[in-house]
């Protein structure tokens, strides 16, 4: 049965009533979620907005990550500058799974003023038939941006014409930057292409005509006892071999989806008995979808970032699979081995103030963490804000006057947080923290592929990295003393909630 999905994904601020432009106390964001218009947080605007995010980079980053797959750029060159720096990475965390993986295939269809008034449809032709034959990919993928958008290219069409003539699958990404001011709807986007073009064309697995054959046993076995856990793009190799770890101490096989995997693995997505998001901002599209059509029940929750927050990620799971009791007993062996090996970095942290700033979901659970050991909350500040922060913010020790500011990108508004909290260290999100580390405070990525940032072994290395960076802030110091930072001190002395309209 086809999937019931239109051409594009919706963008979030229609989807979800998700907005960006906020800043106030914990209590005030609480219970202006609480409202039963939600809020209105979509309504909220800026009257200048400095710069942020467009989901046609973000869909980049996570398109790059696929294996044996070539993406097409399809606009102006430019667009695609997000894979020039991110090509390299992609290799590095490629080889992680695979060591024969390239970097990150990716071509532009490089689209110019002639291009605007005559369309673009023929140069994407010609890039997908070079692609295939160049290449020989599993898929190739047109991003679409803003361009073809406003021209009116039509790429799905072009891609349904061309499916005789190539041996690759071809997905459509309608990600066009101009679409949305949350940069998150990226994920659906992707994921629009993906139940489109691939999911669609699941292997139908044969079943034997004999009765109780032993290979449909064993397939049913293995099934009911496997999860599919929906990763990030900037999570590490070392993170997945953590979740794998413990969902193994459970006895469930795992499979990793989407990011890192071949284009051919979301054919076999329905050989899971769950599927499990490790990120509320990432997967409900896909997943929502998924259940939908096959009825792959899933969980969408909290993140296992922190002591507690995969403690209730374990748990979730757990209970999903009636064996409550085993993953109890493993958390508190977990739990009783990182609170022996965290004793001295607690000594070293206690009473410090952090400043946590990246996604939604990221922010409140590593808030939740640097708590668990013994630091305060100076500020928070999220890329947007939408329902599925609810129930994490309900767990939060954190004191309801704590400020939160809600913006996509926006760094004068951070700038002009960092000034009035008093903060020990920044833990921000990898590619923002240009101008706010030049304010002297040491900051740590929050979530960096390289590093590890999940379950019970990432808190322990963030408890680390936090100790040698608060002893040794020197670089930040360097950068504040020489480094001259892009505004007037007038903007330091106003309220950061002068452009917001509320
Ligand atoms: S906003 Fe549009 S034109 Fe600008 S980078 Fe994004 S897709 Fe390209």
């Amino acid at each position: 049965m086809p999937l019931n999905i239109g051409r594009a994904a919706p963008p979030r601020e229609e989807r979800l009533k998700a907005g960006t432009a906020f800043c106030g106390t914990c209590r005030e964001l609480r219970e202006r979620l609480g409202r039963p218009d939600g809020g209105c947080f979509n309504a909220a605007n800026r009257s200048f907005g400095q710069s942020f995010g467009c989901q046609f980079t973000l869909s980049l980053g996570m398109l790059n990550t696929l294996r044996d797959t070539v993406v097409i750029a399809h606009g102006p060159v430019g667009c695609g500058f997000w894979s020039t720096g991110g090509a390299g990475a992609a290799r590095a965390m490629k080889r992680l799974r695979d060591p024969a993986q390239n970097s990150a295939v990716w071509i532009s269809t490089n689209l110019d003023e002639s291009d605007v008034i005559s369309g673009g449809e023929q140069k994407l032709r010609e890039a997908v038939l070079f692609a295939d034959r160049e290449w020989r990919p599993q898929a190739i993928v047109v991003a679409s941006s803003c361009v073809p958008a406003l021209i009116g290219d039509d790429v799905d069409t072009v891609l349904a014409g061309l499916e005789k003539d190539t041996a690759a699958d071809l997905v459509s990404v309608n990600c066009e930057g101009f679409k949305t001011k949350i940069m998150a709807t990226a994920y659906d986007a992707v994921y629009n292409g993906i139940l489109k073009n691939l999911s669609k064309k699941k292997i139908e697995r044969e079943r034997s005509v004999v009765p109780d054959n032993p290979d449909d046993i064993m397939y049913e076995y293995r099934k009911a006892h496997t999860v599919n856990v929906f990763n990030v793009g900037s999570m590490g190799r070392q993170d997945e071999l953590e979740l794998e770890r413990l969902l193994n101490a459970l006895e469930l096989n795992v499979n990793f989806l989407p990011c890192f995997s071949r284009p051919r693995d979301f054919r076999r997505v329905l050989d899971a008995a769950l599927n499990v998001s490790i990120c509320g901002t990432h997967d409900d599209y896909y997943l929502t979808h998924i259940y939908d059509e096959y009825k792959i029940p899933y969980i969408i929750g909290t993140m296992p970032i922190g002591r507690k927050g995969t403690a209730r990620w374990l748990t979730a799971i757990a209970e999903f699979f009636h064996i409550g009791d085993k993953a109890r007993l493993l958390i508190e062996q977990e739990d009783a081995a990182l609170d022996e090996a965290l004793g001295p970095y607690r000594e070293a942290l206690k009473g410090k103030r952090a400043y946590v700033s990246g996604g939604e979901m990221r922010i409140f659970v590593t808030a939740e963490l640097v708590t668990d050991l013994g630091m305060e909350i100076a500020g928070l500040k999220s890329h947007h804000i939408d329902r599925f922060v609810e129930p994490v913010m309900e767990d939060l020790d954190i004191s309801g006057e704590t400020i939160i500011g809600i913006a996509s990108q926006h760094p004068f508004e951070q700038a002009n947080l960092i000034r009035r909290i008093s903060a020990d260290v920044i833990l921000m999100h990898t590619g923002s923290g240009n101008i706010t580390a030049k304010h002297g405070l040491p900051v740590l990525p929050l979530f960096n592929p390289a590093n590890s940032y999940m379950g019970y072994s990432g808190a322990f290395e963030i408890a680390c990295r936090l100790r040698r960076l608060i002893s040794n802030p020197q670089f930040n110091r360097n950068m504040q003393k020489y480094r001259p930072l892009p505004y007037r001190e007038s903007w330091y002395a106003r309220d950061v909630r002068s452009y917001i309209k509320d």
